[in-house]
């Protein structure tokens, strides 16, 4: 049985998305890579993600016809910023997306057929099943030579040469014993975000505090809080959200349980309409799940019911699985009915309220004006909303939680660690969730695993090319 190391060319922490793509790259590269992971499983996050991948301008795309270009896609991503985000690295996500989308393709990643998401002009939605992704990607890890991974592993503490300048390895609680593992070229932070941890959460988004937390299991944010240490700078903290369409999975009881997992469902860029406890509509359901998630959370007990028709159910797909209803409606978690006072009765609405809340819009798609919201499209300016009213109808109760929160340590187009006075930590490397400066005040959907693999691959190959400074002391 292999032996935890004490010295090798690159620590990778963290082995969601962002850390397998680090390790592989820089195993690639030729150096020898540890990937730590904290709690029992790998994949973090990104193997309960809907698994949708943002690229823009791809053969994909053209093959269904779709017009898109990066120029577009740069747009949207600076439109969905609200102009918070740091150009160079979209830019960088631009230059590098093909490669990436390749790369996961040769390394048995599959992709399925491109969908339309939330704050996309066009569909974009690269499709993945999350846990194919992270197996095909894990298998290469397994056998990969010079790359070890450790579950059980958690870094806790970066350490450095005598004078501080340079990142040196990690410390490492295996089993409960303490390790020291030295990086000969460099650390890469993969940790992903914060959503588990409620102390960050109360000191970034005290509002989202009773909202309930899905992101991978070990994301507290360890990777920030070792970043800090060192000094480097943190980007788009003011910016954490939630997201909308999150079951829940036993309604009426809003409580998860043991063993509950979280299914995101987006029937409404689809064509669903979106109602609250009163049985009424209180948003444009076409606007991203991040502002309708943060609606939400303003309605009573922050429920709020996609509601919808056979049409919208007949365009049930497995991916992206946010638009896998059939599966939703399986599991007992989308209630279904023949007419709509039978459909309210299911989870408690008043049914003459739902059946004058969908007369209305009906009568607002028909003229063409959604006179209470404006809605114009089903999702990002793409699309025309639909009448609902095709038997049965369908109803799913859910809510907004706190799953990415997407902001972070400051890094730069080299995916290098930048400290406090805008210099680059020798050594230090970041990726994916933990990381921030790319999403600004917004999110597009898909870009977050996107950047997951784009700048976890530019980590791990800039980590391995470095040549450590020469005498340090460890
Ligand atoms: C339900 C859900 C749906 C989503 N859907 C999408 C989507 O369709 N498209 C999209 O782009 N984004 C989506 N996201 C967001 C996206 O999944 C994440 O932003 C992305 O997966 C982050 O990847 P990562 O590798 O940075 O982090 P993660 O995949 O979260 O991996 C981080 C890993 O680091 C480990 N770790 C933490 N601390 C330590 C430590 N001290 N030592 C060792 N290991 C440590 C964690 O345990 C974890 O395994 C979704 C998120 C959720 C929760």
């Amino acid at each position: 049985m292999l032996s935890f190391p004490d010295s090798v060319d690159v620590v990778v922490i963290g082995a969601g998305l962002a850390g397998h793509c680090a390790a592989l790259a820089a195993a690639e590269a030729g150096a020898s890579v540890a990937l730590l992971e904290k709690t029992g499983r790998y994949g973090g996050s990104s193997i309960t993600a809907g698994g949708s991948f943002a690229f823009s301008n791809t053969e994909a795309q053209r093959a269904a016809g779709i017009q898109d270009s990066d120029e577009l896609f740069e747009q949207d991503l600076h439109k969905a910023a609200n102009g918070k985000c740091d150009p160079q690295l979209i830019r960088t996500y631009l230059r590098h997306q093909h490669a990436a989308h390749a790369w996961l393709m040769e390394r048995g990643v599959e992709f399925h057929k491109v969908s339309l998401s939330s704050s996309t002009s066009v569909p974009r939605t690269h499709p993945t099943n999350p846990k194919q992704l992270m197996a095909a990607l894990h298998a290469r890890v397994e056998a990969t030579p010079g790359l070890s991974w450790w579950s059980g592993a958690a870094a806790t503490r970066l350490m450095t040469s005598q004078d501080g300048g340079e990142v040196t390895g990690v410390t490492v609680v295996r089993d409960g014993v303490e390790k020291k593992l030295q990086a000969k070229r460099g650390v890469v932070i993969t940790t992903g975000g914060f959503s588990r941890s409620p102390r960050f959460i109360e000191k970034f988004a005290p509002e989202l505090a009773t909202a309930p937390a899905w992101g991978g299991e070990g994301n507290t944010g360890d990777g920030l809080i070792m970043g800090w240490a060192l000094g480097a700078d943190v980007l788009d903290t003011g910016y954490v959200t939630g997201t909308y369409g999150i079951s829940i999975n036993h309604y009426p009881d809003l409580k998860s349980r043991p063993g509950d997992e979280p299914y995101l469902r987006m029937a409404n860029y689809r064509g669903a309409i979106v109602v609250n406890l009163d049985a009424k509509r209180f948003a444009d359901e076409s606007v991203s799940y991040k502002k309708l998630g943060t609606l939400t959370l303003a309605q009573t007990n922050a429920v709020a019911f996609q509601v919808f028709d056979q049409k919208i159910m007949d365009q049930s797909a497995v991916a992206p699985n946010i638009n896998d209803f059939k599966g939703v409606l399986e599991l007992g978690m989308i209630r279904k009915a023949d007419d709509l006072q039978a459909l309210a009765a299911t989870v408690g609405l008043d049914g003459a309220t739902l059946e004058a809340t969908l007369k209305n819009y009906n009568a607002n798609v028909a003229s063409g004006v959604d006179r209470e919201f404006g809605r114009e499209t089903l999702g990002g300016g793409f699309g025309k909303p639909v009448e609902i009213n095709t038997p049965p109808f369908y109803i799913f109760p859910c809510t907004t939680a706190v799953l990415s929160t997407y902001c972070g340590l400051r890094t730069d187009t080299d995916a290098r660690v930048v400290n406090v006075f805008g210099e680059s930590i020798a050594g230090l490397y970041a990726a994916g969730e933990a990381t921030g400066g790319f999403h600004g005040a917004g999110y597009v959907s898909g870009s977050a695993l996107g950047k997951a693999a784009i700048f976890g691959r530019i980590a791990g190959r800039n980590a391995a090319a470095r040549v450590a400074a020469t005498g340090r002391q460890q």
